[in-house]
């Protein structure tokens, strides 16, 4: 059957095979701090079924269950039918999209992304006091988070960088646009254009991102296929520093959050902890790791649509760093870390940093 919808094209069989066992409602970040049923995979599974049958629209009324998801296929990885649901989703925000629904926070973002380049709309990003679109080996790739947000963890970087000799550049880079196809749009063809040409233009083999959705979405899109075909290889941060010998160690307890986009997304659990491993012998699990981490509450547009339940979830992965007793939490994405620390409490006494700005602070007591 066709149907009205483009997801029910590409999705209707996966839609149909949920069997509304609710093994994905235990490890829904939204279901465990709402407790509201629509709110999990099986609850939005069972309102596409009404959607296909034509019982009810796609329209605004639905907007605060389908876009209240982080994406962090938590669902799709407990999942014993094979659904994607986080794939669905975004397929059904693009479809309301199409009909003119769209979450408030994000009805201009198409606009806001061509106007200035960044998810934020800001003029100028940091200066970073480096040398741009410069021949050289890597590319440094940042992100909006790691630019406009977080733009200390950047810093940290580009010194741990500049400490091992590495031959980078970074480019004047503009959104890699794959938040967009979170939220109902399309990858921008005009940004990704611009990023494409201006790594190609350095001769660089590697292009390291700080940022695992970016290279997520340079990896995955074919917007940025050309990057592919020219041998390039695209690695995040975390897979490129993972034989490097930083030459420090710490005596405190640290902990790791897996996220999402790099963990459940990319399968990338060892590379962080190779590092880790060698600069903190005290390292502890969270509860929840690997494959099984809790999301920070960060993605999916949660975040910037619904703040305050954002910060509720990441709070809750909080507590599992308090059970540890771990003095340091380290991450490998900036939106993480910036989420995280907006949550925490001032009673919490841990510090959260992404691995390579710890590094760098460990090299600099040195
Ligand atoms: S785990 Fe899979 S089959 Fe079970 S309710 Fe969730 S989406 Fe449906
Ligand atoms: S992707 Fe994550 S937030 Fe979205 S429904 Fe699945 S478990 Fe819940």
């Amino acid at each position: 059957m066709e149907g009205t919808y483009e997801f029910e094209k590409k999705f209707r069989d996966q839609v149909l095979r949920c069997s509304s066992c609710g093994f994905c409602r235990a490890v829904c970040p939204v279901f465990g701090l709402t407790k509201r049923p629509a709110f999990n995979a099986r609850g939005k599974m069972l309102i596409l079924k009404e959607v296909m049958d034509g019982n009810i629209p796609l329209n605004d009324e639905l907007v605060e269950t389908l876009f209240q998801c982080t994406t962090c296929a938590s669902c799709a990885n407990q999942c014993p039918s094979g659904v994607n649901p986080p794939e669905i989703i975004k397929q059904v925000r693009k479809d309301m999209v199409q009909g003119g629904t769209c979450h408030p926070a994000f009805a201009g973002m198409n606009q806001v992304l061509q106007e200035y380049t960044n998810i934020y709309g800001e003029d100028e990003p940091e200066d970073f006091e480096r040398e741009r679109n410069k021949k050289a080996d890597v590319v440094f790739f940042i992100g909006c988070v790691g630019s406009y947000r977080e733009d200390e963890a950047t810093m940290a970087t580009l010194d741990v960088l500049d400490h091992l000799k590495v031959d980078y550049t970074l480019i004047d880079e503009v959104c890699c646009s794959g938040a967009l196809g979170d939220v109902g749009f399309e990858v921008n063809e005009k940004l990704a254009k611009t990023n494409v040409d201006l790594i190609l233009a350095t001769g660089a083999k590697t292009v390291v991102t700080g940022c695992p959705y970016c290279s997520r979405t340079f990896n995955g899109k074919e917007e940025y296929s050309a990057l592919k075909d020219a041998g390039i290889d695209i690695i995040h941060v975390s897979q490129f520093l993972k034989d490097f010998d930083f030459g420090v160690k710490t005596d405190k307890r640290v902990t790791y959050h897996d996220p999402c986009d790099l963990g459940r997304h990319c399968g990338i659990y060892d590379e962080p902890r190779e590092i880790i491993g060698r600069i903190a012998p005290n390292f502890v699990e969270l509860r929840h790791n690997r494959a099984d981490a809790l999301c920070c509450g960060a993605g999916g547009g949660v975040r910037g649509a619904f703040a305050k339940n954002s910060i509720a979830m990441a709070r809750r992965r909080l507590e599992e760093v308090e059970e540890t007793g771990a003095e340091v939490v380290l991450t490998e994405c900036n939106s993480c870390v910036h989420n995280l620390t907006n949550a925490k409490l001032r009673a919490q006494k841990f510090k959260i940093y992404t691995t390579t700005q710890f590094i760098n602070e460990l090299l600099e007591e040195a």
